[in-house]
């Protein structure tokens, strides 16, 4: 039996807080007071907030029920491109539960905080061994706030050059953040267009590159999918005319162990530690980012930092040239110990092998999908794979119609309108951690998707019929969000 997973079955129904008390109800039994009242009392009944009485099982059946709606990792497959949305093993979790790290305090003295200095400096030398790069900092919160210090570390070397830059090259495929980060810098971002293969082209490159650029900013592989074949030349181009080369790692899923991003030419680098290295991510939960540099970026690192001498941990303030703090403390710890227990449980042998499957999975998608749907740029890809609705379109059938409709086959629907530079794009990242027999589920809902396009598209614009919620307008909700009820 292959059948795809589908929806069915009890959904409830669930009311406000507000709307499911009685005046009374109460959630604990305390014995009488036998004590006078105090102000304190007045000061918390009088013009005390308006909130609801509710009986223990009211609160318990209330957050039970709202769990139910939501789709995650853990429920089923969540293709949702450039994300790496892949399950996360629940050791890193009860790693980073143990007393002694969540409660461990920012401000413990070093000599008693060894341990959790010592997991962060290791961390940072396996990040800087997995990329190939010389030194790391941990302190960023997301991999945007990790492309914001790769920008000042940019901007602080410039200057220690004596000769400021004011532009950035970002290409076409780049994520929105990428921009957005070169702007909040300070930086004017420069657009270079993708060529025919949907790659980043030396010419291009080289025809806006001069002394008054500060870099460039490369995803690679890039949100296409693809790697960056000329990604040494582009480097080389760069760094001829005194700039510096910036990686966007998001997509690092399909290269661990595999590319050394140094040798590609990268001076600076983030990792999403939410996506690539076992923190779950979505809903704005914490992140993190950490930059991975060359020697002669370390000076401008953020502080302070984390250091070893004959194996004592320290953390120094004293780099003259550092950036400064990007986040307080040393950025979101709880996150660090996820991705420290991923990397020592997997080992180095196998987050190769991670990557290697994440791409075989991709490919296999991209392969078999390919005749159902217009495969944008048709070579091989790395870990996802980028289609359209263009064979669709004479159905009147869109992306968006397709997407809804993989809900009630029981899929989160991939990502879609994004990369920008394809029209209806339908992108698609299985990750390593399907097996074989859900990537076939998914590709035959796909394939029952497009029959149904042709013979019942009403079927499609209907969709998604099953769900709590239908479709939603997204501008409405994005632009004037209804947080009360
Ligand atoms: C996710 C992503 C980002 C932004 O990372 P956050 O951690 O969400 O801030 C940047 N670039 C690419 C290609 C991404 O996929």
């Amino acid at each position: 039996m292959n059948e795809p997973a589908g929806t069915t079955g009890l959904v409830f129904n669930e009311p406000l807080l507000w709307e499911k008390g009685a005046p009374g109800r109460c959630g604990v039994s305390l014995p009488q007071r036998d004590v006078p009242a105090s102000p304190l009392d007045s000061a918390l009944t009088g013009d005390a907030p308006d909130f609801p009485d509710l009986s223990e099982i009211d609160v318990i059946r209330h957050f039970t029920r709202l769990s139910q709606w939501n789709f995650g990792v853990d429920s089923g497959m969540y293709p949702l491109g450039s994300c790496t949305m892949k399950y996360n093993p629940k050791t890193n979790e009860r790693q980073a539960a143990l007393a002694g790290f969540c409660g461990a305090h920012p401000l413990m003295p070093e000599s008693l905080a060894q341990g959790v200095l010592k997991i962060m400096f290791e961390l940072q030398q396996y990040l800087a061994e997995i990329t190939g790069m010389h030194a790391v900092t941990l302190q960023p919160a997301a991999g945007s706030q990790g492309e914001l210090t790769g920008m000042m570390l940019f901007a602080a070397y410039h200057r220690s050059q004596g000769a400021p830059r004011k532009k950035i090259i970002i290409p076409d495929s780049a994520h929105g953040t990428n921009p957005a980060s070169a702007a909040l810098c300070g930086f004017k971002p420069v657009a270079v267009k993708s060529d025919e293969n949907g790659l980043l082209s030396p010419q291009a490159v080289k025809a806006v590159m001069d002394t008054d650029t500060a870099g460039i900013m490369i995803t690679n592989p890039n949100t296409l999918g693809l790697f960056e074949e000329h990604i040494r030349q582009v480097a080389d181009i760069v760094h001829a005319k005194g700039g510096l080369v910036y990686g966007d790692g998001a997509n690092m899923n399909a290269i661990m162990g595999i590319v050394d991003m140094a040798q590609t030419g990268f001076d600076a680098m983030h990792l999403n530690l939410h996506k690539t290295f076992s923190t779950p991510h979505g809903g704005g939960g914490p992140g993190s980012g950490p930059v991975c540099v060359t020697r002669a970026l370390e000076p401008f690192l953020p502080v302070p930092r984390v250091l070893e001498a004959g194996g004592r941990y320290t953390l120094s303030d004293d780099f003259p040239q550092s950036i400064g703090k990007l986040h307080a403390f040393y950025g979101n710890f709880g996150i660090l110990i996820r991705a420290y227990s991923y990397i020592r449980s997997m080992g180095a042998a196998n987050l190769k092998k991670a990557s290697q499957l994440a791409v075989l999975n991709a490919n296999y998608i991209k392969e078999r999908l390919k005749g159902t749907y217009h495969l944008a740029y048709d070579r091989p890809c790395m870990h996802e794979c980028v289609f359209s609705d263009k064979y669709q379109e004479a159905h009147h059938v869109t992306t968006l119609d397709i997407a809804k409709r993989l809900m009630e086959y029981g899929f989160h629907p991939p990502t879609i309108y994004f990369p920008l530079v394809v029209h209806g794009a339908i992108m698609i990242e299985p990750t390593e951690t399907e097996c074989r027999q859900d990537i076939d589920r998914f590709i035959e809902a796909m394939q029952a998707i497009a029959r149904e396009a042709e013979e019942s598209p009403e079927l499609l614009h209907a969709a998604p019929r099953i769900p709590k919620v239908r479709r939603l307008d997204e501008t409405l909700a994005a632009r004037k969000p209804c947080l009360a009820g």
